[in-house]
């Protein structure tokens, strides 16, 4: 039987995986952590309450495809996410920034779409071609907005000033002129996997022809007992850093146990201020998270680093407005074309992209199933 190597049990990989496997190759995926997942791991801890170890994932998209094709693994809960930031002056504001975000910033009242659009066109910069993060935020925002909400958060999230960041990052965040606070109002499917994202995962490697070691660092002399390898470690590493280090910001997770009290709110709050910390996360308000009952709670608070100050885990490609760490991809990219008859680099980190959940599943899909048909092999028209 033909033999592929996975290097990740993360999304990307499970993806390759249990689409090979399906076409009927045989699958090693090997991680060199202790468990499967990847950045998506979940477990139950001490208070009987699940937590993601490596920060809140919430599962949103419009692509139906990738809907169907994680159904088969999982039912869901529905959650539609959303965020208070804390302000300077210790009061809650939505965020992304809305209506009601606007009448408790600027203490006014606002009747309605059209004065929250005049408000804004008051406060905006004349810029027609932003070229970075500040430029786009003041055009939409103007500064005041811009210097409260974005500045300082993203120089702790990225070590960066808006003027070095790539626009594309914080376009991420919509801007509502009405009182929906949806953090991914695009989204026509928001929700979490019933019994978590690592049962999920467990269900997905759940296949005769997968067998998973973790616990397993790669070595490229691996990668000649298989017929193809797809590689979602970090593409600079496969290739010993010969054109330099690719930048990646990481997150260090500080829990606190407190009692539980009104668990109303957003799950989410973000933090204005220019302390260490970019958010905290209420893991008992998001559903099915509060596994058994408890008098106490987790809250976990992130404090974004560089990934060589925490263990070399990489979370966040960095792209900056300069375009400097993309131009750098660019020469490892050159490099993996070299060898894409046997190995291809699959995932945030093995792309360099900084990409949600449900990109890296819709990517893979397509890659794994390209790849299928590129051999002759049937496949499921199954994506978008
Ligand atoms: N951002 C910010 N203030 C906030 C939330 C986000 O300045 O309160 C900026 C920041 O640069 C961040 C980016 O918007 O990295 C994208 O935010 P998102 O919540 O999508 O980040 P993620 O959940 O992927 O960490």
């Amino acid at each position: 039987m033909r033999s592929v190597l996975v290097v990740g049990a993360g999304f990307a990989g499970a993806v390759f995986a249990r689409t090979l496997a399906e076409a009927g190759y045989h699958i090693t995926v090997i991680d060199k952590r202790h468990h499967i997942a990847g950045n998506a791991y979940d477990e139950v801890d001490a208070t009987g309450t699940r937590v993601h170890v490596y920060g809140p994932h919430l599962f949103h998209t419009s692509n139906m495809g990738v809907v169907k094709w994680l159904s088969r693994f999982t039912e869901w809960l529905p959650y539609r996410h959303f965020v208070d930031a804390l302000l300077p002056s210790g009061q809650l504001a939505p965020l992304p920034i809305n209506k009601t975000t606007l009448e408790r910033f600027f203490n006014v009242s606002l009747d309605g779409e059209g004065s929250v659009n005049n408000l804004l066109a008051a406060q905006a910069v004349g810029i027609s071609n932003p070229a970075n993060a500040a430029e786009y935020l003041n055009s939409r925002l103007g500064r005041e907005l811009t210097d409260t909400f974005f500045r300082p958060y993203t120089k702790k999230m990225w070590d960066l000033d808006l003027e070095d960041l790539d626009a594309s990052v914080v376009k991420r965040i919509p801007l509502r002129a009405d009182d929906n606070r949806d953090y991914f109002p695009d989204d026509t499917f928001q929700g979490l996997p019933a019994d978590g994202y690592t049962e999920l995962f467990r269900r997905i490697f759940d296949h005769p022809s997968i067998e998973v070691h973790l616990n397993e660092s790669f070595d490229r002399s691996r990668e000649q007992f298989y017929d193809y390898t797809f590689n979602s470690m970090p593409i600079d590493e496969y290739f010993g850093f010969c054109e330099g280090d690719l930048p990646y910001r990481s997150i260090k997770f500080h829990t606190r146990i407190q009692d539980v009290g009104d668990e109303t709110g957003a799950s989410v709050l973000n933090f204005t201020d220019s302390g260490p910390y970019t958010r905290e996360t209420y893991w008992r308000r998001l559903p099915g998270h509060a596994v058994k009952p408890s008098s106490v709670q987790p809250v976990t608070r992130e404090e974004p680093c560089d990934y060589r100050d925490n263990n070399f885990e990489r979370y966040y490609p960095v792209k900056r407005s300069d375009g400097a760490s993309t131009l750098l991809y660019d020469k490892y990219k050159a490099l993996a074309m070299e060898i894409e008859g046997r190995t291809a680099f699959i995932g945030r980190c093995g792309t360099y992209q900084y990409l949600d959940m449900h990109q890296v599943i819709n990517q893979s899909l397509q890659k794994a199933n390209k790849w299928l048909m590129e051999r002759g092999e049937k496949v499921e028209a199954n994506v978008n």
